[in-house]
C-alpha cells in the first residue's frame, strides 16, 4: 500500500534494526485519513470471505480495525490486556508474551461477543514474532469460530510471525512488509505483482 509506505518513509523513527516508531500516525497520534484508506484497503483484500466479526488487541490494532469493521459492516473487539472488574470469569483467554515489553500479558475477550457461528477477522498494527496473533488464534479457536485471516498493518518480514501463522493454516495480509531496518533506514520487501 503505498500511501502507508509513503508515511512510515516520512515519519517513522528507526529506534534499532528491530524496532519502528510510528507514533505519528499509528501508535500515539493516528491518522484518520489513512486509517480510512487502511480500512478500504483489508475490506477489498478480505472480500468473499463471509467474514463476521474483526478481532484485535488494545490498544494500537484498534484504530485500523475499527475502520476495516466500518468498511466490511461488522463489529469489533478487542482482547484486553488488563482484566476489568467488569470482565469476570466468562472469558477466553491466552497468554501473550511481548518482546519489544520484554513482558507477559494475559489477553481475555468476554464469551459474549464471539461464538462458533462466527468467521473472525484478526488484526494487529505490527506483526513481529507472532505472538500477539497466536494469542487471538488461541481466542478464536477456543470460541469455535472460523479464522478468515489474518490482517497486519506493518510487518517486519525479517522476523518470524508470518511463518509462525502460515504453520498454524492461516493466511496473513499484511499491507506493508520491511525487509530491514539496518543502517537506521526502511527497506521494504519487492511486492511481486502477478500479471
Ligand atoms: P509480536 O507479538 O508479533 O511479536 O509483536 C507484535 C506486537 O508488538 C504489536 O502488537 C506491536 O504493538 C508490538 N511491536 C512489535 N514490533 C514493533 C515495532 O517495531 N514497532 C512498534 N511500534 N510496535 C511493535
Amino acid at each position: 500500500m503505498d500511501l502507508l509506505k509513503a508515511k512510515i518513509q516520512e515519519e517513522g523513527k528507526v529506534l534499532s534494526e528491530s524496532v519502528l516508531k510510528v507514533d505519528s500516525f499509528l501508535n500515539h497520534q493516528i491518522d484518520p485519513v489513512l486509517m480510512q484508506e487502511i480500512g478500504k484497503e483489508f475490506a477489498t483484500k478480505f472480500s468473499n470471505k463471509g467474514i463476521t466479526k474483526i478481532l484485535t488487541i488494545e490498544s494500537s490494532g484498534i484504530a485500523p480495525a475499527t475502520m476495516t469493521g466500518l468498511e466490511i459492516g461488522v463489529p469489533v473487539i478487542f482482547a484486553r490486556k488488563k482484566k476489568s472488574l467488569t470482565l469476570t470469569d466468562h472469558l477466553y483467554s491466552a497468554e501473550v508474551y511481548s518482546f519489544t515489553k520484554r513482558e507477559a500479558n494475559e489477553i481475555s475477550v468476554s464469551k459474549d461477543f464471539i461464538t462458533s457461528n462466527d468467521v473472525v477477522l484478526l488484526m494487529d498494527d505490527f506483526l513481529a514474532n507472532g505472538q500477539a496473533a497466536l494469542g487471538l488464534i488461541n481466542i478464536a479457536e477456543q470460541a469455535g469460530a472460523k479464522i478468515a485471516g489474518v490482517g497486519i498493518v506493518i510487518e517486519k518480514g525479517f522476523q518470524k510471525g508470518s511463518d509462525q501463522i502460515r504453520k498454524r493454516g492461516y493466511g496473513v495480509e499484511s499491507l506493508a512488509i520491511i525487509e530491514s531496518l539496518a543502517d537506521g533506514r526502511v527497506t521494504f520487501k519487492e511486492e511481486v505483482v502477478s500479471l
